[in-house]
C-alpha cells in the first residue's frame, strides 16, 4: 500500500510502499483511509524541524488529521462496525505507572512527555491506505459529515480549549443575564488571533457558544479568510491596519483571546489589552525565533489587577473529539457553504510531497487517499 514518509537522516519526503497492517488484537479495527488533512505541523515535520520516527525506523509515515471507513473489526469491538466512518485521535499514552493522566486515558495531559503521537512522534501516522488501531482511539462520525469530517481533528484542538474555559470561568459569576422568554444575551467578547483552520474552526465554536467573535489576523480584509468571517457572523480585523491597542478601544472588555497563530510578538501585544477577568488561551506552537520585546510590567500588572488567566493547550482527548463531531454537525446546519469553503484543495496521494514542501496556500488542503468523489 502507498504511504507518505519523511526520512530525517536523508532529508527526504517521498511516497513509499509497505504491507497493509493486520488486526492483531480482538479490540482492533482496520480503517480504509479516505482523507487526510495537511497542517503546519506536517509541514514542519517535512522541513525536518519536528517529528520523530518510531524507535529503530529510519522514516516516519506522516498524517494525523484523519477520516477513514471501517473495513474490518476484531471480535471484541463494540464502538464501531464495518461501513462506519471514524476519525482517529492522535496521541497514545506513555508507559509510566506514575502518569495519572495517561493511566486515566487523558494522554493529552501526559506528565512525562513519553507519549507517542501518530504521524508526529514515535509512531507512524495515517497518510497511507490502511490503518489498524485500537477501537478506543476512534470516534465514529455520522455519514452526513463525510465531506467535512477531516476537519474534526483541528476542531477538537479548539474544543479542548473551550472545555477548559468553562471550567476555568467557574471561578466567578460569568453567565450572561437571562430574560425569561428571550434568547440568551450575548455578553462576552472573544478575539481569535489567526485565521488558519484552528482559528476559523475555533471562531465557529465560539459563535455557536454565544460569543461576540472577532477574527484578528494579518491577511487583508479582501482575503478569503475575511469573507469566511463575515459568512459566519464574526467581524474581521486586519493586524496590518489596526494595532491591538486600537482593536481593544473598539471592542471594550476583551473576555477571551483564542490564540491560533504561533506568533509570539502579536500574541503578547494582544495579551497587553486583555480585559478584566479575561482569559488568554494559547494553541499555536512557535518555532524558535529568538527573543522579542514586550511590556512585561504591564502584562503582570494586568494579570493581577484584572484577575486574568493564561493557559496553553495541546492535543485533544475523547470528549473534545466527541464535542467536535457534534459541533461540526451544528456548523453544517448553520453555515454549510462556509464550512465546505475551509477545504480549499483536494489532491491525490502522489501529489502530497510537493504540497508538503511547496509554499503553503489556501486554508485546508486535503489528501484524498481512497474514495475520491
Ligand atoms: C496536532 C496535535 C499534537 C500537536 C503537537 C498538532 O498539530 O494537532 O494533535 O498534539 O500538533 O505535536
Amino acid at each position: 500500500m502507498k504511504a507518505i514518509a519523511v526520512f530525517p537522516a536523508k532529508r527526504d519526503v517521498k511516497l513509499i510502499t509497505s504491507n497493509p497492517p493486520k488486526l492483531e488484537h480482538p479490540t482492533q479495527v482496520k480503517l480504509r483511509i479516505l482523507e487526510i488533512g495537511i497542517c503546519g505541523t506536517d509541514r514542519e515535520i517535512c522541513a525536518f524541524q519536528y517529528g520523530t520516527p518510531p524507535p529503530g525506523a529510519d522514516h516516519l509515515v506522516i498524517g494525523h488529521e484523519s477520516l477513514g471507513e471501517v473495513v474490518e473489526v476484531g471480535s471484541a469491538v463494540s464502538r464501531v462496525k464495518v461501513g462506519d466512518l471514524a476519525v482517529l485521535r492522535v496521541r497514545r499514552p506513555c508507559p509510566h505507572a506514575t502518569c495519572v493522566a495517561c493511566r486515566a486515558g487523558r494522554q493529552d495531559f501526559c506528565y512525562t512527555g513519553d507519549f507517542t503521537e501518530r504521524g508526529i512522534k514515535g509512531a507512524h501516522g495515517f497518510l497511507t491506505e490502511f490503518v489498524v488501531d485500537d477501537e478506543r482511539y476512534m470516534n465514529p462520525v455520522p455519514a452526513a459529515l463525510r465531506d467535512v469530517a477531516v476537519l474534526v481533528e483541528p476542531l477538537a484542538i479548539g474544543e479542548k480549549a473551550l472545555l477548559q474555559l468553562w471550567q476555568v470561568q467557574q471561578r466567578l459569576p460569568w453567565a450572561c443575564p437571562v430574560t425569561p422568554g428571550k434568547p440568551p444575551a450575548v455578553c462576552h467578547t472573544a478575539v481569535v488571533l489567526g485565521a488558519g483552520p484552528v482559528g476559523l474552526l475555533g471562531a465557529m465554536a465560539l459563535i455557536a457558544n454565544g460569543f461576540k467573535t472577532w477574527i484578528y489576523s494579518r491577511g487583508l480584509p479582501t482575503d478569503p479568510q475575511a469573507i469566511f468571517a463575515q459568512a459566519i457572523g464574526a467581524t474581521y480585523a486586519c493586524s496590518q491596519i489596526e494595532t491591538p491597542e486600537q482593536l481593544a478601544d473598539r471592542l471594550g472588555n476583551i473576555d477571551l483571546v483564542y490564540e491560533a497563530t504561533g506568533a509570539a510578538q502579536i500574541s503578547f501585544q494582544l495579551m497587553e489589552v486583555l480585559g478584566t477577568n479575561g482569559v488568554f488561551v494559547f494553541t499555536g506552537i512557535p518555532g524558535r525565533k529568538g527573543p522579542i520585546e514586550l511590556d512585561a510590567d504591564r502584562i503582570m500588572r494586568n494579570l493581577v489587577l484584572k484577575n486574568q488567566i493564561v493557559y496553553g493547550t495541546v492535543n485533544a482527548g475523547p470528549l473534545a473529539f466527541e464535542v467536535a463531531i457534534k459541533d461540526l454537525g451544528t456548523f453544517m446546519q448553520r453555515w454549510p457553504d462556509a464550512v465546505r469553503s475551509l477545504i480549499t484543495g483536494r489532491y491525490p496521494i502522489e501529489q502530497a510531497p510537493e504540497l508538503l514542501l511547496g509554499s503553503s496556500s489556501g486554508i485546508k488542503n486535503v489528501i484524498t487517499v481512497n474514495g475520491a468523489r
